[in-house]
């Protein structure tokens, strides 16, 4: 399996090698440069790239034998969350919500309908920060706690899900997760709904990329997500797909008693 464990072990083999053979016989040190360039592109790759679990294990799908899938909105809770809860509600559609603590600080009413409407909520951080893939673990677990402090004051249990801000993994985020006991959620559809200007290529790649067991990455942030939505939950209901929580699609439990 490519983790990071792995690449590194095969990595440095290989490089003991070539600096043993480059002693003995007549072989380039820059084979060297090779492999460790090699090693770096992995790094950079797992970290962007929660679903290979490069760093840290993660739930990115569901059971594929079923037609249930996921709809998952990413960074609120925000005013555009409101027409989010009420498309869901009008389709009968359940979906995940990884907020941000410092929306939920901002915006505590509007989460409290998300809880109140049967969704699952989950932890997205507390600040999002750009610079989040290169926080100490120390400061990563103070993220998390911060924000399922906040979660837990007003859904009354502590969260169990996490999604890191942008997907980022690395040794830190894994390090804390082992003391928060979280469980990283990743997604398998990734919408690009907060980079692509047209609804209608986003619905369109939503479609092409939709199967039993898909976990979908979208935003609950913005006007042109919640166009997208309506069409997208007909969409669902039109291929006898069944719209449910994390929770429900992986089975485990989203909160800790
Ligand atoms: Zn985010």
């Amino acid at each position: 399996m490519l983790t990071f464990k792995n690449i590194s072990i095969a990595s440095a083999t290989a490089l003991l090698f070539v600096l043993v053979a480059a002693t003995l016989f007549d072989i380039s040190y820059s084979w060297c440069v090779l492999i460790i360039l090699f090693w770096l592109s992995f790094l950079v790759w797992g970290s962007s790239t929660i679903q290979s679990g490069f760093f840290i294990k993660s739930f990115s799908k569901g059971p594929q034998n079923l037609n249930k899938i996921a709809l998952t909105f990413d960074d609120g809770p925000h005013p555009i969350t409101l027409s989010v809860l009420e498309l869901l509600e009008k389709h009968g559609a359940k979906a995940t919500f990884f907020c941000i603590g410092r929306q939920i600080e901002k915006y505590p009413h509007i989460f409290q309908k998300i809880i109140d409407n049967g969704h699952t909520v989950a932890n997205h951080s507390y600040s999002h920060s750009n610079n989040f893939g290169f926080f100490s673990s120390k400061r990563v677990k103070n993220e998390l706690d911060k924000t399922d402090a906040l979660i837990k004051k007003q859904a009354g249990k502590k969260p169990t899900f996490f999604r890191p801000p942008f997907g980022v993994t690395n040794l830190h985020i894994k390090k804390a997760l082992q003391k928060t006991k979280h469980h990283a959620i990743g997604w398998n559809v990734r919408s690009l709904d907060t980079a692509i200007e047209s609804e209608k290529a986003i619905l369109k790649r939503i479609k092409a990329r939709l199967k039993p067991g898909s976990i979908v990455l979208l935003h609950d942030t913005s006007k042109k997500t919640a166009n997208v939505l309506e069409q997208l939950l007909i969409y669902i209901k039109n291929e006898k797909f069944e719209a449910v929580t994390v929770n429900q699609l992986i089975n485990l439990e989203p909160y800790e008693d």
